[in-house]
């Protein structure tokens, strides 16, 4: 065959063992083993035919080894969540290691430019006036830290979360479509440990990979006066808690917004030939540059 690695000729040297942590159990299985005699490295075609990389875990132990990993610390998920949930028995390293791995997929891919998701435009519900409507939301959480030695602690991180979403309206008529089937709500999350400031272009991104700029109002709901103002005039994202309006491409603080609800918040329409210019980080929401939709797998 040819070699995975140089495109050069490998050979069958036979059946090699593998062992394999699936969700259905672990599995020990024989496959052909090639070895190219140009780049001395060897290969398998079932592995990548069945999605094995380095580790052990197969694809779909391996996100949920993930999924499990990013609820709590590595050690819980290993020894108490995935066993009591999967039945999986992984060491703590293994948790770890998969999940920082899936970690730095995502981070690599969100540096890229890359989106999450289906890049469709989304069919935005209205508002109590009948316009369409685009919610944004950031909000920062504490990341508990694990010290160099067991037991030790360490000063925690914060992360930040951008979202964009479309709620369903309770009432009917407010549906995009009033006379369709009930209406999955739809949200994209962006998360990162970088500055407040650096989650903006993420969140344009996929903003702009839903549609935003076609929903005629956006409401930016932030609760927390914890979310520091930047110096430098750089007001970064959501500065202050409260709400946002739309103000052509970009957000501006709606007057008397500090402390309302979902429920209670009505946005003025964008007028025409914009505003006096967005809030920093969030500025330019609109279609203009946004990237084309991908959807890596993650
Ligand atoms: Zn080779």
């Amino acid at each position: 065959m040819t070699c995975p690695h140089c495109r050069e000729d490998a050979r069958c040297k036979g059946l090699r063992g593998r062992a394999a942590l699936t969700l259905l159990g672990a599995l020990r299985f024989e496959r052909h083993y090639y070895h190219c005699r140009h780049c001395g490295r060897g290969s398998s075609p079932l592995d990548q035919a069945l999605g094995l990389t380095a580790g052990d875990l197969s694809p779909a132990a391996e996100e949920v080894v993930c999924l499990a990993g990013v609820q709590a610390s590595f050690a819980e998920a290993a020894s108490r969540t995935l066993s009591r949930l999967a039945g999986l028995r992984v060491s703590e390293s293994t948790a770890q290691r998969a999940t920082e791995a899936a970690g730095g997929r995502v981070e690599k891919a969100q540096a890229a430019g890359q989106t999450f998701g289906p890049a469709q435009p989304w069919a935005w519900h209205k508002d109590a006036d009948g316009c369409t409507v685009g919610y944004l939301s950031a909000d920062a959480t504490g990341v508990g830290q694990q010290g160099p030695a067991p037991g030790q602690g360490a000063e925690g991180r914060m992360a930040y979360v951008g979202m964009i979403y479309n709620p369903v309206p309770a009432d009917r008529q407010r549906w995009a479509d009033p006379h369709g089937r009930r209406p999955a709500w739809q949200a994209r999350y962006v998360a990162q440990l970088q500055p407040l400031a650096a989650l903006s272009e993420p969140l344009r991104r996929q903003g702009g990979q839903v549609g935003l700029d076609q929903a005629q109002r956006w409401i930016a709901l932030s609760d927390g006066g914890e979310l520091p103002a930047r110096g430098g005039g750089d007001l970064g994202l959501l500065p202050r808690g409260g709400v946002f309006e739309r103000v052509g491409q970009g957000l501006a603080p709606r007057p008397g917004g500090g402390g309302a609800s979902l429920a209670d918040v009505v946005v003025p329409a964008p007028q025409a030939g914009g505003g006096p210019g967005g809030v920093g980080g969030l500025a330019g929401l609109g279609p203009e540059g946004a990237a084309p939709g991908g959807t890596p797998e993650v």
